[in-house]
């Protein structure tokens, strides 16, 4: 493989100075993944890397994963696996309409072949059923699930907690927050921080039913060890996965006009929207440092 040089440890780690935040004496401060790379963009790489690795070691030359129609995870997969020299296909939740939205175009820009998959069909995507039948069209594939959302993944994730970087005397209370939606992120930090500090994960769609056992069941899986505390952040999801609502939408405008950080509505944005609305509710203490993973999904510009 090809080497790819991105490491968490050189994101920027920004500090947030806004009103609200100095009320409550409240430190904030943005870890920008975002910034690491134009394409492969925040987590993304840190879940990609050990399964690209994996894929290598075993002799496989093609990536297969799925995703809708504006997947972070399959554009950044298509960048991934062109920079190591590895053919890379993605399966689209739909039609693979044209002309192409600036995420499939960049992603197919990148090499990556793009094969619709019905509705219908895409809804299996996790079942035993529908990754065998995609090995048995393509056999030679290594086939990636959904979003990353491997231990592998997990495993990878763990470097983002290696950048971290605590400013305020370590008697304040820590929290790290993110936007979470197949909890691979999540498992990752937990297990690579301390009950010193929480982790606490914004849930940016409906329904909560599998994702705390995924993570646990991940979290079991790994060495023992200490694990920082977590929870998942509920109520925050503004109707669904990518649902947004004028609340959302005028926090996220007045963010980033006050601080210069882009957000965007389906990850980041409910993350933050959630970080504050919850500092007025009381839900965080006063006098708590706060890291943000800013986990990218800024869409790329056509223009
Ligand atoms: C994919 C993605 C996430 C979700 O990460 P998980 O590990 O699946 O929870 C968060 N933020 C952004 C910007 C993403 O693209």
């Amino acid at each position: 493989m090809r080497q790819i040089k991105l490491s968490a440890t050189s994101a920027p780690l920004q500090a947030v100075h806004d009103a609200v935040l100095d009320a409550h004496g409240i430190r904030l401060n943005v870890l920008r993944l975002d910034l690491l790379h134009p394409f492969i963009s925040g987590n993304k790489w840190f879940k990609l890397r050990p399964v690209l690795e994996r894929a290598q070691t075993l002799g496989q030359r093609t990536l297969i994963s799925v995703g809708g129609a504006w997947s972070n995870h399959l554009l950044a997969l298509a960048a991934a696996g062109q920079q190591a020299g590895l053919t890379t296909i993605g399966l689209v939740r739909g039609e693979v309409l044209r002309p192409l939205n600036p995420v499939l175009a960049a992603a197919e820009a990148f090499g990556m072949t793009l094969v619709p998959v019905s509705r219908t069909d895409y809804r299996e995507h996790h079942t035993q059923a529908f990754r065998q039948a995609v090995q048995e069209r393509w056999p030679q594939a290594h086939v990636i699930p959904e979003g990353g959302a491997t231990l592998d993944g997990v495993l990878g994730c763990q470097e983002i907690a290696h950048a971290l970087r605590w400013t305020a005397p370590a008697k304040s209370p820590r929290r790290v927050i993110l936007a979470t939606a197949t909890g691979t992120t999540l498992a990752g930090l937990v297990s690579a921080l301390d009950e010193s500090v929480r982790v606490e994960a914004t849930l940016v769609l409906k329904g909560e039913d599998r994702l705390s056992a995924q993570v646990q069941h991940w979290l079991a899986q790994l060495p023992p060890g200490p694990r920082a505390e977590w929870q998942i952040v509920q109520g925050w999801h503004a109707g669904g996965y990518a649902r947004r609502c004028p609340e959302l939408d005028a926090f996220i405008t007045g963010f980033v006009a006050r601080t210069g950080i882009p957000l965007e509505p389906v990850y980041t944005g409910k993350m933050m929207w959630s970080l504050y609305g919850r500092i007025a509710n009381g839900e965080i203490p006063p006098d708590s440092e706060v890291i943000a993973i800013h986990t990218g999904g800024i869409a790329p510009r056509t223009t």
